[in-house]
């Protein structure tokens, strides 16, 4: 019985030959950084996502690093995150001195909302990180009014979410600030680490711009700072440019998957909900009371699994004596036992897609 992974990257895809001749062609170029490639692919991801400015950067954690700097977060700030959410917003919130402030989730998507940001709001916090986990975007309209009200930044985790729309509205242009993750096995990956920040202001983009490399205004003057060097190269660029026109036929398979997963009834677990243009399906997480039955289940029918995440942020050993003792986050907590990530990727094969299905009916927790 041959095995099916959570992910494989190694299946052969139409666009293989254009993404050779895109290398070959930086390749001869010998151009390797900060060239026309990053100057094209910023201009089509910006024009992709309806956003006035994109800057391409050396990773995702890096884009929202970089986002709570250029939007103002300094060290000694609270920066409000949900701690579900792997681990990559509170690694950036920490990397520059600002506090992590942990939300709970609302238990029907996992991710924050206008209520749970609320609750956790003091007169320290200075900006929200709104993750819009497995592809689900959350509520925009009323974080954004939240956001808004309170005085604060917002800026939105799209790492899993390219392509996701709400309202229309393409995710990474409702806040002040929206950080995506080119990681290859992202919605839209490259072949190496990548990142992006989309955002509105001119002023902002310029910082970006700068931050991203030295403080630089211009070559070898320094005017921003504490800045880094976070650069995404021309390969990878290159690849990109060749990948995000098929992002949205790709965004459309996953859910596609998704909801022949959901269509399949199967006591004891509860699926996600697939439903609107704001799900792009990044990962297809179940929850259940029975995980580790699931997944042994799973298993002897050769379907691979993964948790995501396995633990809270609050749980980290890093973070262990930065939490506040009384913290409590019902939903986050109890949901971290219960996920289950099953396999959902565009490449996946009908009959792959099938075996899932017919091994999920056959589950009795
Ligand atoms: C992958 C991911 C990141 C980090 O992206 P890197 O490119 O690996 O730094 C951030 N947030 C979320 C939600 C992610 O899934």
């Amino acid at each position: 019985m041959k095995k099916i992974s959570l992910n494989d990257l190694s299946r052969p895809v139409p666009e293989q030959e254009a993404i050779k001749a895109a290398i070959l062609r930086v390749v001869e170029r010998g151009w390797f950084i900060h060239g026309p490639e990053l100057r094209e692919f910023e201009t089509e991801f910006a024009a992709y996502c309806g956003a006035p400015h994109a800057i391409g950067v050396a990773n995702g954690t890096d884009a929202i690093e970089l986002a709570l700097r250029a939007l103002g977060v300094t060290p000694g700030n609270d920066v409000i995150i949900a701690a579900n959410a792997g681990m990559y917003s509170a690694t950036a919130v920490r990397s520059i001195g600002a506090t992590p402030v942990f939300a709970d989730v609302d238990d029907h998507h996992l991710v924050l909302n206008a209520a749970s940001v609320r609750a956790a709001a003091t007169s320290r916090t200075r900006a929200v990180v709104v993750t819009h986990l497995y592809g689900r975007m959350a509520d925009m309209t009323s974080l954004c009014a939240f956001a808004e009200r309170a005085g604060i930044a917002l800026i939105e985790d799209c790492a899993q979410a390219h392509g996701a729309r709400q309202n229309g509205r393409v995710a990474g242009t409702w806040g002040d600030a929206g950080c995506f993750s080119f990681y290859p096995t992202k919605n839209l990956g490259a072949m190496g680490d990548a990142g992006m920040i989309t955002c509105r202001d001119e002023g902002v983009a310029s910082r970006l711009r700068r931050l991203r490399q030295y403080g630089w205004e211009e070559k070898y003057v320094s005017i921003e700072g504490p800045a880094r060097n976070s650069r995404l190269d021309e390969m990878q660029a290159a690849i990109l440019r060749v990948k995000l026109p098929l992002l949205d036929e790709r965004n459309a398979r996953r859910r596609q998957i998704a909801r022949r997963y959901a269509a399949t009834p199967c006591d004891g677990l509860r699926h996600p909900d697939v439903g609107g243009d704001d799900y792009v399906a990044h990962l297809y997480v179940v929850r259940t009371h029975a995980r580790e039955s699931l997944r042994q289940h799973l298993a002897e029918f050769g379907i691979v699994t993964d948790i995501h995440y396995p633990l809270l942020d609050t749980q980290q050993p890093v973070l262990k004596n930065h939490v506040a003792e009384n913290l409590r986050l019902p939903v986050s907590e109890a949901s971290v036992h219960q996920i289950v990530s099953l396999p959902c990727y565009p490449d996946m094969t009908n009959d792959e897609v099938e075996r899932v299905c017919a091994a999920l009916s056959e589950w009795t927790p």
